[in-house]
């Protein structure tokens, strides 16, 4: 069965389908949607329409809420989980911008004064702030802008969970002559979906750490996943760029970026692969963590640009 058939994914909402049991060829049963218009919806966290940090050039980049890593120094962290209209933060938005109807929390955006009080009071670590949108919708608003933008880049969260809406959104922007690109923590397994590959120009992606259990105490989960992506990325010319952020005494940054370099040295005579240094920095970030992780020293980030150029990155990026 092939990975779509294979996979349930509960984050989508498909409407106007239903579950229809089929038989296929090979006499098994397997569950799909019946044959009628699919139209699927995901949760949007934000709409950039111009971004020149999502990717190269002047690109459209859409972060989609909800992701399966919990980072200690995650500087959106009310992108982590979908919102539960628990209704806390309807009782303390200052603007009358949030309601509940019908046990669901609305966002008036044009009530909205963005002053953050729903993200900051949300125990859920999720944002009232969000739209539901299509594929279509979405190419909607950034066509405005397709005569500045050279392509688009969807993040999040963490795009991957949005596997189906995002094969359905880069049709849609190829269609229209952009380049598609993914910002992703690594954990979907990328060797499995030549459907996806086929419409994503390549991967942006964060190796958080290199060593498992200092993964494990940042983000949760393994990093085994990450790994056997960047691999696979590279040696099927899809892997746009590394992302590692630095922070000093939490993890080993300077032991990620030469371990890396290491794994990835084979590729890098053939092919270009950008890598960004990022220096941890405290804004957004929820406490305790703000308050005991340091940022790095500009020496500090000079090691690893140096380590990271001497495996041949076609490009090393601090920011
Ligand atoms: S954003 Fe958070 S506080 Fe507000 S309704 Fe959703 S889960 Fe509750
Ligand atoms: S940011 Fe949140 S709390 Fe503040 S006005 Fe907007 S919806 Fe209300």
């Amino acid at each position: 069965m092939g990975l779509r058939g294979s996979k349930e994914r509960p984050y989508l909402r498909k409407e106007g389908t239903k579950p229809l049991t089929l038989n296929t060829d090979k006499g098994m049963q397997r569950t799909e949607m019946a044959e009628r218009p699919k139209v699927l919806r995901a949760a949007v966290n934000k709409i950039l329409h111009h971004s020149v940090v999502d990717g190269p050039g002047n690109r459209a980049a859409v972060f989609f809420q909800g992701c399966n890593f919990h980072c200690a120094y995650c500087h959106n962290p009310e992108t982590i989980a979908m919102c539960t209209s628990c209704g806390h933060c309807v009782e303390v938005c200052p603007a009358g911008a949030l309601t509940l109807q019908n046990g669901k929390v609305r966002w008036q955006q044009e009530l909205c004064c963005e002053c953050d009080r729903c993200i900051h009071e949300c125990a859920h670590l999720a944002s009232p702030r969000t739209k539901d949108y299509t594929a279509g919708e979405i190419m909607e608003e950034i066509r405005k802008d397709l005569p500045f933008i050279r392509g688009l880049t969807v993040s999040g969260g963490e795009c991957s969970m949005q596997r189906d809406f995002v094969v359905e959104l880069f049709r849609l922007a190829k269609a229209e002559g952009l380049s598609t690109l993914m910002d992703s923590n690594g954990s979907y397994d990328y060797s499995k979906d030549e459907e996806l590959l086929a419409v994503c120009d390549g991967v942006m992606l964060d190796i958080k750490a290199f060593d498992e259990e200092e993964h494990k105490k940042l983000t949760g989960q393994s990093r085994e996943m990450v790994l056997k992506n960047a691999v696979y990325l590279a040696g099927c010319g899809k892997l746009e760029e590394i992302r590692t952020v630095v922070v000093p005494e939490f993890l080993s940054g300077e032991e990620t970026v030469e371990k890396v370099g290491q794994m990835l040295e084979p590729y890098l005579k053939e092919q270009k692969i950008r890598y960004k240094i990022i220096a941890y920095r405290p804004f957004g970030v929820r406490v305790p963590y703000k308050e005991t992780l340091r940022s790095p020293s500009a020496e500090e980030l000079e090691r690893c640009k140096e380590i990271a150029k001497s495996y041949g990155f076609s490009e090393v990026v601090v920011i």
